[in-house]
């Protein structure tokens, strides 16, 4: 079967890492409710036509979340991790996310990656609802559907094997043949760039190493949704660069669709889309110019200092909109009313008139 994600350099509109074979027919039984790992009828769609559930599945956005709530309850006190959060994510698309710490990044992915459960709201992946999953539907979906990279890898790999063993492993869990599973790894060595280190033992690898094969483990399954929070958090600034082109690799050449938290402001800058969660919410969004959506390892931009990306803020669907701090210092409000009102075409937010001027006129 071999990799399987198909170039769609040319079909960018279109991007296409689902796959044919075996996992495709992952893919299938995972959206057959409680269907077994067998299920030899998907296997043949799979390799056929496409089931009318897989094609309205296609039509489906990878990810929509629908006011998003998580509420974390200790012993004294309740934290609002997420407050209402939505998100929408095409198939195809690389997005990241940030934020300051404390945010709730990395509370919305392990959502996504179905490792917690929300307090309220919707959240649908490839089309399935997330919170309608029973336990073997979510093993199922951890397995094929998502695939995860975090900043500390010691959660992804086990140091006393070979770096070709670690990523073999994720696929012993599926029908997968011994020599796929072998083409598979060696295929995914090369597309991360370290084939020359195949058969070196995790713990005699840098970081920067050890994450590279992290992303080949994640990949390992195929998933059609990769997660990567903070990858690039514990690795010098030369490593970052190497494992972020990966990604964008990926995602361009193979249309795998990626979402990554990232605090690294010049790697952010990169990116198609960038969207910040500010207490829980997204509150703005930034979309590459495009002027700069070729100009990525041409050496001619200077990604820290140019501009190179528009700022949109969001507004969610009950009108709320979130403003920028600094610019909200500006007006230097005396308490939190703020003055709305329409000119032209255009909505302007003032401070009210003090009480010093009422008392001139
Ligand atoms: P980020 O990844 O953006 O730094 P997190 O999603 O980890 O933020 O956390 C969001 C908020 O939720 C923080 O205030 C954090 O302290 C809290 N939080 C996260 N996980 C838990 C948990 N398991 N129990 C209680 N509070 C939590
Ligand atoms: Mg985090």
């Amino acid at each position: 079967m071999a990799l399987n994600l198909k170039k769609s350099k040319e079909s960018k509109a279109e991007p296409d890492l689902t796959v044919t074979g075996a996992s495709a027919a992952e893919n299938a039984q995972s959206s057959q409710e409680g269907s077994g790992a067998e299920g030899k009828s998907s296997q043949e769609t799979a390799a056929g036509t496409k089931s009318t559930q897989e094609a309205s599945e296609e039509n489906t956005p990878m990810v929509l979340a629908e006011n998003l709530v998580k509420i974390y309850k200790t012993s004294d006190l309740e934290v609002l991790a997420l407050q209402g959060l939505d998100l929408k994510v095409e198939r195809g698309e690389l997005t990241a996310i940030i934020g300051n710490s404390g945010s709730g990044k990395s509370t919305f992915l392990n959502m996504l990656g179905c490792l917690d459960e929300p307090s309220a709201g919707k959240l649908y992946v490839d089309g399935r609802n997330l919170f309608k999953l029973n336990q073997k539907e979510k093993d199922l979906y951890k397995r094929s559907t998502v695939g995860f990279v975090w900043q500390n890898n010691g959660r992804n790999l086990l140091p006393y094997m070979t770096a070709f063993e670690n990523i073999v492993t994720p696929m012993l869990l599926t029908d997968v043949s011994e020599k796929e599973r072998v083409q598979t790894a060696d295929e995914l060595l090369d597309l991360v760039g370290m084939s020359h280190r195949r058969n070196s033992r995790l713990s005699q690898l840098s970081g920067g190493e050890q994450q590279r094969i992290a992303i080949a483990i994640a990949l390992a399954n195929r998933p059609k949704l990769l997660l990567a929070d903070e990858p690039t958090g514990s690795v010098d600034r030369k490593t970052a660069d190497y494992i972020f082109d990966v990604f964008r690799h990926l995602n361009s050449d193979y249309g795998q669709t990626i979402i990554i938290v990232t605090h690294d402001v010049e790697l952010s800058k990169k990116v198609n889309r960038v969207v910040a969660i500010r207490d829980g919410k997204i509150s703005s969004e930034r979309i590459l110019k495009e002027k700069y959506t070729n100009a990525f390892g041409t050496g001619k931009v200077n990604w820290m200092e140019e501009d190179t990306q528009e700022e949109y803020s969001i507004i969610d669907r009950a009108g709320r909109l979130q403003i920028p701090r600094h610019m909200l210092d500006e007006l230097a409000l005396k308490d939190n009313k703020i003055l709305v009102s329409m000119e032209n075409d255009k909505i302007m937010l003032s401070a009210p008139e003090t009480k010093k001027e009422e008392t001139e006129d």
